[in-house]
């Protein structure tokens, strides 16, 4: 008999206050009792509309099924034949979007927290050990991969499970890509990031980081001089957009991905432990409203501002940033200016920022992304008084490699262009997935492209 509870059981979190001072983790995670509690809501259904809304397909009846039975080694091992991240999955996937959106259960009431069980679960086996197995042969075929973030890792991870001699190719000093430079502390603990990486090394993946391709060796010479029998570029979407308004080139004005980069990566938060401090004013002003300004606006609170804005054209609604993400920065005090636009970001006479110009906007009908479209109201400019500005509007994949790959095709905004079925790029045995080819979208979404990759570059180094 299911248990029959409206709403989710409730997880611990570190209270609002005291948390937005610290980078420690925010949610807490379910213990065993609260976790079984959860997993008996779950009514097992036939049609499993919740696996069908999982980009990767975990089956999600049968896990909970396992936990509802205290089997929790069963529970990991149905979840990791599907996910090869799943306590960061678990963490940061918009479930609310995908799996729990489908679930039956949230029709009168809250879905089944999936979620928070496949956290559960991961953080289980991790305390436990359990790790990837190594594979049993070599089959000695050499495979390259550009980029270590989550779909690299789980390119890399499906490739070496059948062989493969991989190596991953990182451009910065530390792997995991957006994990570990842009995902805060306090969302995704760095610790856990890592050991899954290390993991990966253990069953004999190469990772060799401060190497850019395209700068420091190019695709063709990985192929030609070095051996590489296929390439998977996963090199992401690292390039920042800006507004192009008058004073982006002021000190105090950073890109979300710099900002996030000194905090995260180099530890500007743990100065003098971490030689690498960041300068944040007391006032800040962050632009955009994705779970990137949200991450951003949630760093500068914890880094020592004493009033955080965010600053979104569009109203609350029609916010790209996960619903739990909006609800934990307000109730850390962020504070929303949102149908609000910057029109331009003033500067004193040294060069400094010392205010932001904004406009207030209204919402007309809607454009091509469904949302509606906000239109300025002439006349409301108003000066909002800051000292550092965040700009987090989006990014889009940097040119280096398509810029210093003969043939490798690219669309106009930088995208590799990629056979959909196969994600073949159009040179031969060279793959791509993730960011790189969709622009900025989820972990799970370029996970199941470096799984994607992998099978595709299996099944094309064998006929070969
Ligand atoms: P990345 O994670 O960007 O990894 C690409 C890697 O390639 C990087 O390490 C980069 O240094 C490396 N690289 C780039 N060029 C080269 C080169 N020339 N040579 C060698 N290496 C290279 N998604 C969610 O699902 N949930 C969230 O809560 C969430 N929050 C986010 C918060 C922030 C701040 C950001 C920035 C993104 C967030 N995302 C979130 C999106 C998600 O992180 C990305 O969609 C995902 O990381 C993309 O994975 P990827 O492997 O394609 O690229
Ligand atoms: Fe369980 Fe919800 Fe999936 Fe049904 S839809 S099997 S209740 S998680």
């Amino acid at each position: 008999m299911a248990n029959m509870q409206m709403t989710k059981t409730p997880m611990p979190e570190q209270d609002a206050k005291e948390r937005g001072r610290n980078f420690r983790e925010v949610a807490l995670g379910y213990t065993e009792e609260q976790a079984r509690n959860e997993a008996a809501r779950c009514l097992n259904c036939k049609t499993r509309p919740c696996t069908k809304g999982c980009p990767v397909g975990v089956h999600i009846p049968e896990f909970i099924e396992r936990i509802n039975q205290g089997d929790m080694e069963g529970a990991y091992r149905i979840i990791s034949g599907d996910n090869a991240l799943p306590a960061i999955c678990g963490r940061v996937c918009p479930q609310e979007n995908q799996c729990e959106k489908q679930c039956v259960r949230g029709i009168k009431g809250e879905p089944v927290g999936i979620g928070r069980l496949e956290r559960y679960v991961a953080d289980w086996a991790m305390a436990k050990g359990m790790k990837p197995q190594a594979p049993e042969k070599e089959n000695g075929i050499k495979v390259a991969i550009i980029g270590s973030g989550p779909a690299g890792l789980s390119c890399a991870g499906a490739l070496r499970s059948r062989g493969y001699s991989v190596s991953i190719f990182e451009a910065l000093h530390t792997a995991g890509g957006v994990l570990m430079y842009g995902i805060p502390e306090f969302r995704l603990p760095k610790a856990l990031v890592q050991r899954e990486i290390d993991s990966l090394r253990e069953i004999g993946v190469d990772i060799e980081t401060n190497v850019v391709v395209g700068k420091s060796i190019t695709l063709d010479e990985l192929m030609q001089d070095e051996g590489y029998s296929a390439v998977f570029i996963g090199s992401g979407a690292g390039l920042p957009r800006f507004q192009g308004i008058e004073g982006e080139s002021l000190c105090g004005v950073y890109s979300a991905n710099e900002f996030l980069t000194r905090i995260n990566l180099m530890k500007a938060y743990d100065f003098p432990n971490h030689m690498t401090p960041i300068k944040v004013g007391k006032r800040v002003a962050v632009i955009g409203g994705g779970n990137v300004a949200m991450d951003a606006s949630r760093c500068a609170l914890r880094v020592g501002a004493e009033k955080v804005y965010i600053v979104y054209r569009r109203g609350e609604q029609e916010m790209p940033a996960r619903a739990e993400e909006v609800h934990h920065a307000k109730e850390e005090g962020i504070d929303f200016r949102l149908l609000t636009n910057p029109t331009r970001i003033l500067g004193d006479e040294k060069g400094n920022v010392c205010g932001m110009e904004c406009i207030e906007m209204e919402l007309s009908e809607p454009d091509a992304s469904g949302r509606r479209r906000p239109v300025p109201k002439a006349g409301s400019e108003f000066i909002l008084d800051v000292e550092t500005v965040v700009v987090a509007i989006g990014n889009t994949p940097n040119p280096l490699i398509t810029s210093t790959t003969p043939g490798l095709a690219a669309q106009k905004w930088g995208g590799i262009v990629v056979e959909e079925d196969t994600l073949k790029t159009s040179r031969d045995f060279v793959y791509a997935g993730g960011d790189a080819v969709t622009g900025a979208a989820t972990v799970i979404l370029a996970m199941g492209a470096g799984k994607q990759a992998a099978d595709s570059i299996d099944k094309a180094l064998s006929n070969k």
